[in-house]
């Protein structure tokens, strides 16, 4: 079942929403060479608990950190450690916040200083590919024209939509019905309705789509070593369109 949200919740969201944009900005300000990612996690942490809220990461499943930290060829999931940031790298960056029980959740990649151009056209592809599934996310339209926006995307400039990691529904918990994948067929799946709240997430390897998990049981990274990319937002579908709950995208 999908459990869809009133206008008052979706403002609830939106101010978990806030407080996780805050975060991720002061994050990314802060990652540059020589920085590890456990310090990045510790910031972040100490910032959300000072709103009030709650990571919404820790402790998940026995996850142990605030944000999942994962640079290059690391898809998602990426636990903060000692790692230290390089010229070149790109970092994901993923933040869960939960403030008054209402859970937000979002992600981006970034570079550490200059980065090449595959990289460059990585993280440009995968962004724009979120934007083209946040402007389905309208009444009236179906899941599978989200997925399928964003897959259209990604593929027609030969890069590869990961299949097995996907969106989700999102509110009390982090992860609700329904599953939001990055690929799939217009007019398919469930018809979307006012108040569904979904966080839309594509996954892109520079090359194949496979992934493997790393030794630590949470870690994912492209199985050729491929560089990889993760935006995220938490969207709102409203009677007046898609409503970002999570922008990042916007000056402060
Ligand atoms: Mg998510």
């Amino acid at each position: 079942m999908i459990i869809r949200k009133t206008p008052e919740q979706i403002d609830l969201m939106a101010a978990s929403g806030e407080i996780l944009v805050r975060c991720l900005k002061m994050v990314t300000a802060k990652a540059r060479a020589g920085v590890t990612t456990e310090e990045l996690d510790a910031a972040a942490e100490k910032f959300i608990r000072s709103q009030d809220a709650v990571p919404a990461f820790k402790g998940y499943r026995g996850f142990p950190g605030s944000i999942c930290a994962s640079p290059n060829s690391m898809v998602v999931h990426g636990i903060p450690g000692p790692y230290e940031l390089q010229r070149g790298d790109i970092l994901s960056i993923d933040v869960g916040v939960i403030k008054d029980g209402w859970v937000s959740d979002a992600a981006m990649t970034i570079p550490i200083g200059p980065i090449d151009r595959g990289a460059r056209q990585l993280l440009d592809v995968t962004k724009a590919s979120l934007f083209a599934g946040v402007a389905q996310m309208q009444v009236g339209n179906h899941l599978g024209d989200v997925s399928a926006a964003i897959q259209h995307s990604v593929e027609a400039e030969g890069l590869s939509i990961i299949r097995t990691l996907v969106g989700h529904g999102v509110g009390r918990e982090m992860h609700e019905e329904p599953q939001v994948p990055n690929f799939g067929e217009p007019g398919k799946g469930p018809e979307l309705e006012e108040g569904m709240v979904l966080a839309i997430e594509p996954m892109v390897n520079a090359r194949g789509p496979l992934v493997r998990m790393g030794d630590d049981g949470w870690s994912v990274y492209s199985e050729d070593d491929s560089l990889a990319a993760h935006f995220e937002f938490t969207v709102a579908v409203t009677a007046d369109g898609p409503r970002i709950l999570t922008p990042w995208h916007e000056e402060s």
